[in-house]
């Protein structure tokens, strides 16, 4: 089956200048990353602020161009930003974010902005608008009296269920959701996660869902994607990835999840300071906190590999490059 969005090799690069009068320096934000998404099928990517894990999904929706490597949509190259193609594919890919206040208009009622991508993409004939608009409140567990109402009106909850629906009117293959709920309640995360599973799972869309959080993304998603300092160091299934994580880094990650109903064991804390993309340590980035770290990390850079069962791992010790010491 071809799949529906597949990345190879990407590189994006910023230039940060420290202080006014300092001189630029080139950051690799997302460093060589390979990764494709089928049909139907949510990929979580992972990672601490400053994994690169955003600006991979900008890259994949064609908002921000790669300065390296390459993006093809069912097969075919992605377009040139701004052309005619690249605008009709844009409406086949949607942008979840963080802040949905942000992400409306606080002039415009919901309902207008459900109804805006059916309009400029003129997806349907405008007497059928408000039926659809109609279905799409209903869809998303809002109610069609609340089409009337402004944003500031409505809660977090039903703020992001609105950016949903819209998300949703122009019928998506893809979704890229950039940490959709970590600025929602504890309990409305989950209604909002199932609410986002069961549109999803009913409407065939492929999602991309990105969060630091780990909780959020095992309960979505089919295959995780770890990303660590603008590189994925670990990809395999969700149920892989949370079973028996292999990547020293997803150990962590994974060993700092409760477990409904059981007591939290056996979490690896993470020395060291939390991932600076502008000063990235030799080798393997992660050394500086990894604690089966030994010299060969300190300078050699792990590729990512097959490891076997369908997993990639980047990792000298996890590849058997080297012959682990005991601790
Ligand atoms: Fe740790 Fe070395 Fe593996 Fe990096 S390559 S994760 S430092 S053991």
């Amino acid at each position: 089956m071809t799949p529906l969005i597949e990345a190879r090799d990407l590189v994006r690069i910023y230039q940060i200048r420290r202080g006014l009068f300092g001189r630029p320096t080139p950051v690799r934000a997302v460093d060589g990353v390979s990764l494709q998404v089928m049909p139907g099928e949510t990929l979580g990517i992972v990672g601490e602020s400053g994994s690169g894990k955003s600006t991979l999904g900008r890259m994949l929706l064609g908002i921000d161009d790669p300065q390296e490597g390459s993006i093809r949509f069912q097969g075919q190259p992605m377009p040139a930003r701004h052309t005619a193609q690249w605008r009709a594919l844009r409406a086949r890919m949607q942008l979840v974010f963080q802040d949905p206040l942000a992400a409306l208009d606080r002039r415009v009622t919901i309902g207008n902005q459900i109804g805006e991508p059916l309009e400029i993409h003129r997806l349907i004939p405008r007497e059928h608008q408000g039926a659809r608009v109609t279905e799409l409140i209903r869809a998303v567990g809002l109610r069609p009296d609340q089409a009337d109402r402004y944003p500031h009106e409505l809660s977090g909850g039903q703020r992001q269920r609105v950016v949903i629906a819209r998300a949703l009117a122009s019928r998506p293959k893809l979704i890229v959701c950039d940490e959709p709920v970590s600025a929602l309640d504890v309990s409305i995360q989950a209604q909002v996660i199932n609410m986002m599973r069961d549109l999803q799972e009913s409407n065939g869309i492929a999602m991309v869902f990105i969060s630091h959080d780990l909780k959020v993304v095992r309960n979505i998603a089919d295959r995780v994607a770890v990303m660590y300092l603008g590189r994925v160091v670990e990809e395999a299934s969700s149920d892989a990835i949370f079973r028996a994580p292999q990547h020293p880094y997803t150990k962590a990650l994974v060993s700092s999840v409760p477990v409904p109903g059981k007591p939290l064991q056996g979490r690896v804390i993470l020395q060291g300071e939390p991932p600076n993309p502008a000063s990235r340590p030799s080798g393997c980035a992660f050394h500086p906190r990894c604690p089966l770290a030994r010299d060969i990390c300190r300078f050699t850079v792990p590729e990512l590999l097959d490891i076997g069962e369908g997993r990639t791992a980047a990792c000298h010790v996890v590849a058997g490059e080297t012959t682990p010491v005991a601790a």
